[in-house]
């Protein structure tokens, strides 16, 4: 078993992502955090250039559940329906936009439970809202951030919720806002699922997964582990 980071090391991986980018920002486009609810929620299993090209249009005209209410079901599908999954998506938005005015009064809950009892809603999904939206130190695990944590060693787990828990405890207080966006945009644009670009990594020194050390151009396909679960 590799070993685990200490916290000296922690801070240290924090620390390079903090200087090269201060101030991450989600690259899913919304307007207020109800259009980042439905953009979540959309995002499932789809790549957030997708989602944004068919939410632009979209978020335009409308921006609240009761706007999505008079908008209805049929014209939402067609407005979503480049994104995987929409006949399912469509009909959560639509139930979660009902919910949120019969039980919130319109507004996305600030309240993990409440988001979570929302249709469509999951864990992954109640803490990017909470992070994004409200600025709450959550740990957001889709599948870049639980690859890149379970090559490097710095929360490894079994699923998404064990990642979460690791990421938690390693994860120094001062960078937990930040974290989940450094980690995203590193598995995105980095260490991506296929071939890492180890080469270039920031954190290659401090990272446990064994084959970074090959030569550039003879890296050997990961071998990849993937979460189950929401994405
Ligand atoms: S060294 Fe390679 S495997 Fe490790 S975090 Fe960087 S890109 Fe990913």
């Amino acid at each position: 078993m590799p070993r685990r980071f200490s916290a000296q090391e922690a801070d240290a991986f924090f620390s390079r992502f903090q200087k090269r980018d201060p101030d991450p920002r989600s690259e899913l486009e919304y307007r207020n955090p109800y259009t980042l609810l439905v953009a979540v929620v959309l995002s499932a299993q789809a790549t957030d250039k997708g989602v944004n090209k068919a939410t632009g249009p979209l978020f335009a005209k409308v921006d609240t559940p009761e706007k999505m209410l008079a908008l209805g079901e049929d014209r939402l599908r067609d407005a979503i329906k480049t994104i995987g999954l929409f006949r399912t998506k469509a009909k959560n938005v639509i139930a979660l936009s009902s919910a949120l005015i019969e039980q919130h009064g319109g507004k996305v809950p600030r309240d993990r439970d409440a988001l979570q009892e929302l249709p469509g809603v999951g864990r992954k999904t109640a803490n990017v809202v909470l992070n994004v939206a409200f600025g709450e130190p959550t740990l957001a695990v889709d599948t870049h951030i639980f690859r890149v944590c379970n090559r490097t060693n710095l929360a490894p787990g079994k699923n998404p919720r064990e990642v979460e828990d690791g990421l938690e405890r390693v994860v120094p207080d001062k960078y937990k806002l930040h974290a989940h966006h450094w980690l995203i945009l590193h598995g995105r644009y980095v260490c991506v699922a296929r071939k890492p670009i180890c080469p270039k990594c920031i954190v290659a020194d401090l990272c446990r997964f064994k084959p970074k050390t090959a030569p550039a151009g003879a890296m050997p396909e990961a071998e990849e582990k993937t979460a189950e679960g929401e994405s």
